[in-house]
């Protein structure tokens, strides 16, 4: 266990499943060197199979004794899809009548038509099910967008599954991050994750994952996916700091859940969980009062029990606000200020590097930095 605990809280009633998040980290972290595949951000639709493929039908995490469970490694292409480009260069030249359609030798697909194709035959990938959800349209169809990045967890299952000890947890912040000179590519980790948020590395053989930004974190600054989040669902800070939002939000109010806390990993990620679905409508497209789209079922799936009490206290506020015009649990989900969503502290990194007896302005992390590896991927070292 950590001495402090990193977390953020997720508003799944404002993600509106632009990927903006996805993009902030794509470019950020995992567009080049044997990355492209991996999202360490990802906003999958849900009901939906998820990215992985089915990912949470593949093992990993911790059975009530304890013991880690068996999982199992996804496949590159068949539960990941390989990232394809397209006919950016061939498509100015087509003949877009169709005469000469393939003259430049594009021929995937088996096209002769002109057109935008992808360079390879796509077979999966991330929200390959985008927006498809469940229910029959137009009577009680739902879905909604569940985004998910590592939960640096508490009690990592990639961490526990390495042989190496090359996957640690930082005390000072809870972020859990990979020793990329100790990890051999086993990747039992992958096996370990219940929510197989660690990827491999083809490139290099090593076990990759989200870093949750620390070099921004460390001087103060949200990770990338929150700092960039266009609905504004994403909120960070210690759980110990009684002054911030996820303390607020998870432990005040406890109106923000873990995902699928059964796995026994003790994640550090937090959802509000979606209240706010339309009606269904009958068979004469009359709506039907009081009903709602997203089955309380599957919320229980994914948030456990005490989903029920979140709800009934998130309407119960609503109710009180309407009365009352009062609402710290709203005022904290609206967060009318995009300042108002982080509580980070670059004076706390400082002073754990001035008691290393470190440079104050140098990442705290000499493990994950120095690896000679990692000065290969991230060409230096200092990002
Ligand atoms: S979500 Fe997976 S990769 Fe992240 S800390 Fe937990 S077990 Fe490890
Ligand atoms: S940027 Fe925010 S609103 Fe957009 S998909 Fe990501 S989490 Fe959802």
């Amino acid at each position: 266990m950590s001495k402090r605990q990193l977390a953020m809280v997720m508003d799944l009633n404002k993600c509106i499943g632009c990927q903006t998040c996805t993009v902030a980290c794509k470019t950020q972290w995992t567009n080049r060197n044997g990355r492209e595949y991996m999202y360490w951000n990802n906003v999958e639709t849900y009901p939906g199979e998820g990215y992985p493929k089915k990912w949470m039908e593949l093992g990993g995490g911790f059975d009530a004794a304890g013991d880690l469970k068996d999982g199992i490694i996804p496949n590159i292409q068949a539960d990941y899809g390989v990232p394809w480009d397209y006919n950016y260069e061939s498509l100015a030249s087509q003949n877009l009548l169709g005469k000469d359609a393939d003259k430049d030798g594009y021929s995937v697909l088996g096209a002769t038509t002109p057109g935008f194709h992808p360079t390879t035959q796509p077979t999966w990938g991330p929200n390959w099910d985008e927006d498809e959800g469940a229910g029959n349209f137009p009577s009680d169809n739902y879905f909604f967008y569940l985004p998910r990045i590592c939960n640096h967890c508490t009690n990592p299952g990639c961490l526990s599954a390495c042989p190496r000890d090359a996957i640690f947890k930082r005390d000072e912040d809870g972020v859990v991050l990979v020793d990329l000179d100790r990890c051999q590519g086993y990747r039992y980790c992958i096996a370990g994750c219940p929510y197989k948020k660690i990827y491999f590395n083809p490139k290099i053989s090593k076990s990759e994952k989200c870093i949750l930004c620390f070099p921004r974190v460390e001087v103060g600054l949200p990770p990338a996916c929150a700092q960039q989040c266009v609905g504004r669902i994403r909120f960070v800070g210690f759980l110990d700091d009684e002054e911030s939002q996820v303390y607020k939000l998870v432990k005040k109010h406890k109106v923000a859940l873990p995902l699928r806390s059964d796995y026994g990993t003790q994640p550090n990620i937090y959802y509000i969980p979606p209240t706010e679905s339309p009606a269904k409508f009958d068979e004469n497209g009359k709506i039907i009062e009081g009903s709602t789209r997203v089955p309380m079922e599957e919320l229980e799936a994914l948030f456990g029990k005490e989903v029920h009490e979140v709800v009934k206290t998130l309407k119960a506020e609503q109710a009180k606000r309407k009365e009352t015009g009062e609402s710290e649990i709203l005022d904290l989900l609206i967060s009318y200020h995009h300042s108002e969503m982080f509580r980070l502290d670059n004076n706390y990194y400082q002073e754990v590097a001035k008691a290393k007896g470190q440079n104050p302005l140098a990442p705290i992390d000499t493990r994950y930095i120095k690896g000679k590896n990692t000065k290969v991927l991230f060409g230096g070292g200092h990002h």
